[in-house]
């Protein structure tokens, strides 16, 4: 039996008649665009983040860029990003016409380190955007207090921590203001794409209101130069749906997480993730270190388990980036863990049995 990376026919068919139910909903509302299934399932999210606002919008990339220029941030701007994350938070300050201003991770958590930041800001920092990588909150009262000092925005990029825990508050309640992701494949994932911003801030709220749909809050009075990337109708109905099952499903996430925590912490040479104080992860990903890498993917392939690399090329290293001239060697950290990390089969529908066959098939290597 395979055990694929990640089973996306699962929530289908575990929630089928609520879904079959919500699209019909939907549908029959004749109201496609920002209707009441949005709007009720924006309150819904606030309320799960413990945040005054949720704005639905297209993605998870719109949420953060939307986000960015609410703030009016933008050309001539500098935003602290993660050299460890994917591309797309950094896209978003490229969105945005400013410039992402990379930082190396801490190598035991893979978040962005907190003690590398303040060198990095400089008269034009105006934002700094940690990640919860993997689910796992980054470390974020030393962050936010660099950026109470000096006076710049923190943005939470929170597309793979749908209900993470960081000293008893939700990730998306964590700074001024948070992008989130529905892609399928996120713990709270739709099926199409979709995306959130959730902020207390009503100003920021307002503002992306406005820019997610043509700049315009009244029908053809244009405020602004806006941008089209609207939640879906459809999509929401989805969300409303699974929303109620996110805790039950990051539990199970959990509970093959401390499979592989046991099963696997005294393999020679394989590093696990590390479990922080007073962070409770979600569990997006489950990755492991190890240099020899590419074998272990190799091996674990041929036996019929299915993983993946986060992420195999580093954003500095990209094509994309090219314009900034960085060579191999200049994000040292970030490279090696490129090189070295695997992730495991995570998921509320892996197969019970399933972990105890994929450590058993690791030790065996
Ligand atoms: C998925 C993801 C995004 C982008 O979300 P999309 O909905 O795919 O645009 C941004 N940041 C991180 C860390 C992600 O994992």
């Amino acid at each position: 039996m395979r055990i694929p990376f990640l089973d996306l026919k699962g929530p289908y068919l575990e929630l089928k008649e609520e879904l079959d139910a919500a699209y019909r909903r939907a549908m029959e509302s004749g109201l496609y665009i920002l209707g009441h299934e949005v709007e009720t399932f924006e309150s819904e999210f606030a309320a799960y983040c413990g945040a005054k606002f949720c704005v639905g919008v297209g993605n998870g990339l719109d949420a953060l860029h939307l986000i960015l220029r609410a703030y009016n941030i933008g050309i001539g701007d500098e935003v602290i990003v993660p050299a460890n994350t994917y591309i797309a938070t950094w896209l978003a300050v490229s969105c945005a016409g400013a410039t992402p201003i990379p930082v190396e991770p801490d190598e035991c958590t893979f978040n962005i380190d907190p003690n590398l930041v303040k060198a990095a800001i400089t008269p034009k920092t105006k934002a700094i955007i940690p990640v919860h990588l993997y689910g796992h909150p980054a470390d974020m009262d030393p962050i936010v207090e660099i950026a109470n000092q000096y006076g710049v925005k923190v943005i939470e990029d929170a597309a793979q921590a749908h209900g993470a825990i960081y000293k008893n508050r939700c990730a998306g309640s964590l700074g001024d203001a948070a992008g989130f992701s529905f892609y399928p494949g996120k713990n709270l994932g739709a099926f199409g794409d979709g995306g959130a911003v959730v902020t207390n801030d009503e100003r920021i709220a307002s503002r992306v209101r406005v820019l997610r749909n043509y700049g315009s809050r009244i029908k053809y009075v244009n405020e602004e130069k806006g941008f089209n990337s609207r939640l879906d109708e459809m999509q929401s109905a989805f969300l409303r749906v699974k929303l109620k099952k996110l805790d039950e499903w990051n539990e199970r996430r959990r509970k093959i997480a401390r499979c592989y925590l046991d099963g696997l912490k005294d393999v020679p040479g394989l590093l696990l993730p590390q479990i922080t104080s007073g962070v409770d992860a979600i569990w997006h990903l489950f990755v492991v270190r190890i240099s020899q890498r590419d074998k272990l993917q190799e091996h674990l392939s041929s036996v019929g388990i299915g993983t993946l690399i986060h992420y195999p090329i580093p954003p500095h290293l990209s094509s994309a980036y090219v314009d900034r001239g960085w060579s191999e060697r200049d994000f040292p950290i970030t490279e090696r863990l490129a090189a070295e990390v695997l992730s495991l089969p995570m998921g509320p529908h892996l197969d019970s049995n399933a972990g105890g066959r994929i450590v058993e098939a690791i030790r065996r290597f």
